[in-house]
């Protein structure tokens, strides 16, 4: 059985930090044509809070991968299970992901959208696991970098529990 550890990042501090990408996105995206890609399910609550903080016009989509399913590792396979709804060719696309972790979703997506011809595409992630890099994918705005440990809350599951925690928690289990 799977229980919730101490809590790696607070409330207090998410809210503060999402505003701060909240200001240094809207300073980079003046006069832009600014399309936010939300990552289901994962990043959705992380995009919620954080399109609230950007004080320019944007258009919202959505798009849903394949993950760990029940597991926590990565297969390194990634499907598309929901694709955008909208045209974003010659649009500049902003995705916004919960975790970086080995980056085989993220390299996927980004050569993905960039098939759709958008004018500029950049990469927005709550989280970060540098350590766990297996290949290489360029993140332009990173809330908070954290160690190697299999994380909760804040829209991060496990087996679909937790996504609704306020903060994020390291996960204890012992057959992680
Ligand atoms: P990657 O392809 O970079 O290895 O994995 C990206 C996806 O794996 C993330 O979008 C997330 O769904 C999942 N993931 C990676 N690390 C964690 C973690 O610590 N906790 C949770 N809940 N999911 C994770």
């Amino acid at each position: 059985m799977e229980q919730i550890g101490k809590i790696l990042i607070d409330e207090e501090k998410i809210m503060k930090r999402v505003a701060e990408m909240g200001t240094e996105i809207t300073r980079d995206y003046q006069g832009k044509e600014l399309v936010v890609i939300c990552i289901l399910r994962g990043g959705v609550i992380f995009m919620s809070d954080l399109v609230k903080q950007i004080k320019l016009p944007l258009y919202m989509d959505f798009m849903a991968v394949s993950s760990y399913g029940m597991s926590t590792k990565s297969s390194g396979i990634v499907r598309i299970l929901k694709d955008l709804n909208e045209d974003i060719e010659g649009k500049d696309v902003l995705i916004v992901e919960d975790i970086v972790d080995t980056g085989l979703t993220l390299h996927y997506l980004v050569d993905y959208i960039k098939s759709r011809n958008p004018r500029s595409v950049k990469v927005c992630c709550f989280l970060d696991k540098p350590s766990r890099r297996k290949v290489d994918v360029e993140v332009d705005y990173v809330g908070f970098e954290i160690p190697d440990k299999f994380v909760v809350g804040y829209g991060l599951d496990y087996a679909q529990k937790y996504r609704n925690l306020p903060y994020v928690s390291v996960l204890e289990e012992e057959d992680l």
